[in-house]
């Protein structure tokens, strides 16, 4: 399955984290890393006064279901430091699940497409620099449509 993974990270040697952290990706059972975006310097999002992110996409091709995806990230995220504090809040790395597939997935623990990428410019930014025409099955629309109706 071809599936796409936001990253972002805004404390620390930021550059470092992503780099750490897609490292970690490809390191992982199961996970290909096809594609990776340029690198993009965002401003944060929200209320809480923080510092700027780097965020970046990742496409892999994976053998692991969602749930084991998502098991990947968190673990990701726990090794490179992630100390869970406020949402939303600064965070050494993120790793979220943006696609998997064309498939929709809504659990407690997991929404594919995720939530809130078709919002976010520094989602879309990124994953339409490795993926213009990936299809959000919800929305119906191209990631460059998503990004351009930004
Ligand atoms: P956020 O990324 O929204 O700032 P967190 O990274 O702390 O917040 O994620 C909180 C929870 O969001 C995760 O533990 C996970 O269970 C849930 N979640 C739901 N959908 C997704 C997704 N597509 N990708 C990553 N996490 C998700
Ligand atoms: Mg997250």
């Amino acid at each position: 399955m071809k599936a796409y993974i936001g990253l972002g990270s805004n404390l620390g040697n930021r550059e470092e984290n992503i780099r750490k952290a897609v490292a970690l990706l490809e390191k992982s059972q199961g996970i290909k890393l096809v594609k990776l975006s340029p690198f993009y310097e965002t401003e944060p999002v929200g209320d809480i006064p923080q510092g700027k992110f780097i965020n970046a996409a990742a496409e892999i091709y994976t053998a692991i279901s969602p749930s084991g995806l998502l098991a990947v990230c968190r673990n990701i995220e726990d090794e490179l430091g992630r100390v869970r504090t406020v949402k939303w809040g600064p965070r050494t790395i993120d790793l979220d699940v943006l696609l998997y597939g064309e498939e929709v997935i809504y659990t407690a623990e997991l929404t594919v497409p995720h939530p809130l990428m078709h919002e976010r410019e520094f989602v879309l930014r990124p994953l339409s620099d490795i993926a213009p025409n990936a299809y959000h099955p919800v929305l119906g629309k191209t990631i460059q449509e998503l990004l351009e109706g930004l």
